[in-house]
């Protein structure tokens, strides 16, 4: 099996904009409200459609069902593929939301997972910032009150950001995205949100948007605290070029790589996700080879490993995969 090229799933939300066409090379239409790209996908009618080559046609959770064991590897047998791939433009701050653990996922909809989620940042406006985790002193009396009151942005822990930080927030840490901000994201695959502020903002039709304040009260980690861009974990350097662990948590594990040289990716019977954030690379799996260009996301199936990423210049790309 070769490597797997997806359709993007493309999705429209007011708080959008168009770099997800003008920066990643989306096939946007003329909307200014070009909010996510969903680069890979397997969750209900929501399924990423490999663009070519010989499965062209076939649904991530077809091939999660029917071709396992070289999509998978030592992971074939499981019903749907556990991680959800993004980009995201928020030309808009997002509504203030908390996701559940798998375990609150599960008693509130069965079949659902939780939700934790990594955010790499790929361009934001001067003076950019999310919010991630509650300040240290808000227990869930000052955050009730706080929600009745319509100031839960003075609990919110304010991250200045800039391009190439990286944000780890496990299920139940209360965050939100500000405007401006281009992002990667990688998740488990789950569609429970739950919002607790919207900035006291009214919809299209005039009136607030629901929130789920009971529900969030409920899978908020109270004993989180704030939460900081993360410092990278340096695997390797090789003069300018450079291998980082962004994130290794039970569901995923994120690496960086910086290069101007070839890098290898081994066969260890699993599958492999590549997220292009900077540059363009060849990827020599068939006749004359792929070139992928930024914004591309590339699943590399356990049966088509080993295989070479050979930047064409300097690039910058995630790896990620699972235990
Ligand atoms: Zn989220």
């Amino acid at each position: 099996m070769d490597p797997l090229r997806f359709n993007p799933l493309l999705k429209r939300l007011r708080w959008g904009g168009r770099r997800l066409g003008t920066v990643l090379g989306k096939p946007i239409g003329a909307g200014h409200d070009y909010a996510e790209s969903w680069e890979l996908c397997d969750h209900g009618a929501d399924q990423s459609v490999v663009a070519d080559g010989p499965l062209v046609g076939w649904s991530l959770g077809r091939l999660v069902q029917e071709r396992g064991a070289e999509l998978l590897g030592r992971h074939a047998g499981i019903r749907q593929f556990p991680l959800l791939f993004k980009y995201l433009d928020a030309s808009d701050r997002l509504s203030v939301q908390v996701h559940p653990n798998d375990e609150q996922a599960r008693a509130h909809q069965p079949g659902e997972l939780g939700k934790t989620e990594a955010w790499v940042i790929l361009d934001a406006a001067p003076g950019s910032v999310v919010y991630a985790g509650l300040k240290c002193d808000v227990t869930r009396a000052t955050l009730a009150a706080a929600i009745a009151r319509g100031t839960v942005e003075d609990c919110l822990h304010r991250v200045p950001v800039a391009a190439g930080d990286c944000i780890f927030i496990p299920a139940g840490t209360v965050h939100a995205i500000g405007e401006g901000i281009l992002l990667a994201e990688v998740q488990q695959s789950s569609d429970l949100t739950y919002r607790l502020f919207d900035w006291n903002r009214v919809g299209a039709d005039g009136k607030p948007r629901p929130l789920h304040i009971d529900e969030s009260l409920a899978c908020i980690d109270f004993g989180r605290g704030p939460v900081s861009a993360l410092v990278p974990r340096r695997l390797s350097h090789n003069g300018g070029d450079s291998v980082e662990e962004l994130v290794r948590c039970p569901y995923f594990t994120l690496l960086r790589h910086t290069a101007s040289r070839p890098v290898a990716l081994s066969f260890d019977d699993r599958c492999h996700a590549l997220m292009l954030l900077e540059g363009s690379v060849r990827i020599d799996d068939r006749e004359g080879g792929l070139v992928l260009e930024r914004g591309a996301t590339l699943l590399f199936p356990a049966a088509s490993l080993p295989q070479i990423v050979e930047p064409l210049g300097r690039s910058v790309f995630l790896q990620v995969f699972w235990e």
